[in-house]
């Protein structure tokens, strides 16, 4: 796929980019693996941790610049960009900070003798990206690889070339080594020969389940460590209970944050029968009262989709649940103007066997489920091939605490929406996918855990 920037709001293309050839990739891989093999990748973790610190302030001073190009590239609303912005030099200060004590040795209590696990790089790591955090998701990945040793070589979804080449630019400039982190722009083939190169140990993907499953069976079939984040079908359950104007305001954050492309946003409210009425009515009047429009402009509060196949991949998938039974309760369709808009839109009266009960649906759309206890919430939160996050609203702590206990998934947030922060750990489980990032475990995801014993 060719690698463009198409200005989401109005379609416009903006600028095109080269693509990498097979020589590029290979001339790629030798400078990343020299670097794996150098005092740099294999020394002291000193040497490389002031590269994050530099690339948390570089990142900070030029906060506005790297907003708006996200904003401009796939749309997003301009405060939200400056909050990812503002979130990866977190994420590079929080590595640089912590990775020391993070990849220190541990030992263990055994009767073979003195023994510890030393935490070494592994060798290159293959990172594919989607673009619905176009910063966030790179920097997830090369904060802790950086700090472990591990050099990287990044494919960039084709969407967000320019985040892309500013992000690699911005990691040079830190002071990073050639080979720390390269950008690729490749296609999916050569992303396959990356996998199978034997310079190559891991490869991390977060994006669809499609792309998910071939990249790890690439990996799989080269004896390759993989991660994988995928789509979710996050519920959000507002409990009887429930401070009720919080949860409104806090769910129609986490169903349109990001005109909803987000893995973790609230998809599927599961409203007990007793607020359930009261619940919908106030979630439907703030989808009203969304403003729709360019994604720079401040005053907007609901963006365009990334892309031109995103909006009609929604636009289906919201007709094919109508045509199996679901009810528009608001809006439903595409807006009538230029760009990849959707209209805020909630869908009630969806049954199991609509398929539109199983599917992501990755834009501006509520799925609304009524309730009538606690253990109907948890099977429907559980009735599901997803298992990334999930939120339970209510004021009894120890009863939320109860059914976040029962959910499925890899993150759940009481009376909060599914969240991300440097030092939490991010994942799923189910097809959602697995592995950790962020936090201490993500960064042990590509190390060689290895184990010494002295007799
Ligand atoms: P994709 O999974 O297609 O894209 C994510 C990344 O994977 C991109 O860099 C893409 O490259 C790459 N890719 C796709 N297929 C392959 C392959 N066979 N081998 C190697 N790399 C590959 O996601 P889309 O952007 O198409 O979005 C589709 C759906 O995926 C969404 O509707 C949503 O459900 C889910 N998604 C989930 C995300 C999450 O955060 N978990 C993020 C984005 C999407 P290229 O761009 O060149 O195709």
């Amino acid at each position: 796929m060719a690698y463009q920037t198409v200005n989401p709001a109005n379609n416009k293309l903006i600028k095109e980019y080269k693509s990498h050839t097979d020589a590029d990739v290979e001339a790629a891989l030798k400078t990343a693996d020299a670097l794996y093999h150098s005092e740099w990748a294999k020394g002291a973790i000193e040497q490389r941790l002031p590269v994050l610190h530099k690339l948390a302030d570089l990142i900070d001073s030029r906060s506005e610049e790297l907003a708006k190009i996200a904003s401009q590239e796939m749309g997003k609303l301009i405060e939200q960009s400056r909050g990812e912005v503002k979130l990866c030099a977190q994420i590079a200060r929080y590595y640089a900070d912590n990775a020391k004590q993070f990849l220190a040795p541990v030992k263990y209590k055994s009767e073979l003798g003195d023994a510890w696990v030393e935490h070494h790089p592994i060798g290159v790591v293959m990172a594919v990206e989607p673009w619905n955090f176009p910063f966030y998701q790179l920097m997830r990945v090369l904060a802790p690889n950086l700090a472990a040793g591990n050099p990287v070589v990044a494919k960039h979804a084709s969407i967000v070339p320019h985040c892309a080449e500013a992000f690699a630019h911005l990691v040079r400039e830190a002071g990073a080594p050639d080979g720390a982190w390269t950008n690729l722009f490749i296609s999916s083939d050569q992303v396959a020969k990356i996998i199978a190169d034997p310079r190559v140990q891991g490869a991390a993907l977060t994006g669809s389940e499609k792309a998910g499953s071939v990249v790890a069976a690439q990996a799989a079939k080269h004896i390759k460590k993989s991660t994988l984040e995928l789509g979710g079908n996050d519920v959000f359950i507002v409990l009887d209970d429930a401070d009720l104007k919080k949860a409104v305001k806090i769910g129609v954050n986490a169903r349109l944050n990001n005109a909803g492309q987000v893995c973790t946003a609230a998809k599927r409210f599961i409203v007990h029968e007793k607020v359930a009425d009261q619940f919908l009515t106030a979630f439907t009047e703030a989808f009203r009262e969304v403003k729709i429009g360019d994604p720079l402009d401040e005053k907007t509060t609901l963006g365009p989709l990334s892309s031109k196949d995103a909006l009609e991949t929604l636009t289906k998938q919201v007709n094919e649940a109508v045509k199996n039974g679901a009810k528009v309760h608001f809006g439903g369709k595409p807006v009538e103007r230029e760009g990849n808009f959707f209209e805020p839109t909630i869908l009630t009266h969806i049954s199991r066997d609509n398929p539109a009960y199983f599917e992501e649906f990755f834009g501006p759309v509520a799925q609304f489920y009524v309730v009538k206890n606690d253990d109907e919430a948890v099977s429907l939160a559980n009735d599901s091939n997803y298992g990334l996050g999930g939120a339970v609203f209510s004021q009894d702590i120890d009863r939320a605490k109860k059914m976040a206990s029962r959910i499925e998934t890899g993150m759940v947030y009481i009376n909060w929406l599914t969240d991300t922060a440097a030092e939490l750990p991010f994942g799923g489980v189910k097809r959602s996918g697995y592995g950790r990032e962020l936090s201490d475990l993500g960064i042990k995801e590509f190390v060689n855990q290895k184990l010494v014993v002295v007799r």
